[in-house]
């Protein structure tokens, strides 16, 4: 039996990259109140390609919950149907959708939590940023993120392609506990920020933040023993006290997944979505 879809209209479109051809949409669900989800759900879009054949593709929201609109970031893909069918939409244009889906949602109790993204993955990521320190909508000005530090690791190959930059500096710059790191992998020579590939960076957060727990650690060990700790007891470190969410393309995610099982994290840490 065919799912039920709504319809979504169109009603803000803008080129966010020129380079990549990265557009951020905005639609609206005239038929419903809400549409209620999880920050970092995806959405199922469907439209008739030029065959006649009904297409349906995945897009993550990027947005948080905010009754009845939802916003996507879309890369076009060179001879793919959907990304091209999304970036030529006009606005007022419509699509049919269905949803939300998915389980790459934040995990309760929140933790301290790294979120890892390439390309159009930090999709989730704006849509989790936004539940965690909303700005529009009934819950604006409330700080979810109960003083958990938040690491945003965003790569790309160009500086033109650091979607949503604005945004996620100001959340830094307002909020202590947010991280905003962002490294290029094809940086030119006057690029001064980081370089390089995210999970080079994970590993970097993950050393320091053991770093920090380390006397932690080494005092409740030596309350509980005559013997004397002479080196940190970092294998001892609380489980599951910080997760990671990793979105991208297949070979990022299992580069930032193979980093962390590297340091012994539990597979139930490591939430991911992958979109190829
Ligand atoms: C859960 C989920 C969420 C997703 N969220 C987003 C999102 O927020 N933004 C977004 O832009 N995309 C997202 N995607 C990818 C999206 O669903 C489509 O796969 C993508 O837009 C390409 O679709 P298409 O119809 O244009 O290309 P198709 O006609 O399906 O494919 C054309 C060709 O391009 C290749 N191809 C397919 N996808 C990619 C890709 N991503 N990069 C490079 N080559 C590709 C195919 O192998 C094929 O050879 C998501 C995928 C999943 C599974």
């Amino acid at each position: 039996m065919a799912r039920p879809t709504q319809t979504a209209r169109l009603v803000k479109k803008a080129c966010i990259s020129e380079s990549a051809q990265c557009y951020h949409l905005e639609f609206v669900i005239e038929e419903l109140a809400s549409l209620d989800f999880a920050a970092g759900q995806f959405i199922s879009t469907l439209a008739v390609d030029g065959n006649g054949k009904l297409q349906t593709r995945a897009y993550s929201l990027a947005s948080a919950a905010n009754a009845n609109k939802f916003e996507l970031c879309v890369n076009r893909v060179e001879g793919g149907f959907f990304s091209n069918h999304l970036a030529d939409l006009p606005e007022g244009g419509t699509i049919q959708v269905h949803g939300p889906h998915g389980n790459f949602t934040l995990r309760a109790p929140l933790t301290d939590s790294i979120f890892v993204a390439t390309g159009t993955g930090i999709a989730p990521m704006r849509s989790f940023t936004q539940w965690l320190f909303p700005e529009a909508g009934e819950h604006a000005g409330q700080d979810r993120s109960q003083g958990k530090d938040i690491w945003l690791v965003y790569g790309t190959r160009h500086e033109s392609e650091l979607y949503y930059r604005d945004y996620f500096e100001r959340v830094a710059a307002e909020h202590e506990n947010f991280h905003y790191i962002k490294t290029l992998s094809r940086a030119p020579a006057e690029w001064s920020g980081l370089r390089g590939y995210v999970q080079e960076y994970v590993g970097h957060i993950v050393d320091e933040r053991n770093r920090k727990l380390a006397p932690a650690v080494e005092a409740v060990v030596a309350g509980h023993s005559s013997v004397a700790v002479a080196e940190p007891v970092l294998a001892e470190i609380p489980a599951f006290d910080i997760h990671t969410y990793i979105c991208g393309l297949n070979n990022m995610v299992s580069a930032v997944r193979d980093k962390l099982t590297g340091y012994g994290w539990h597979k139930k840490q490591i939430i991911f979505e992958r979109y190829d």
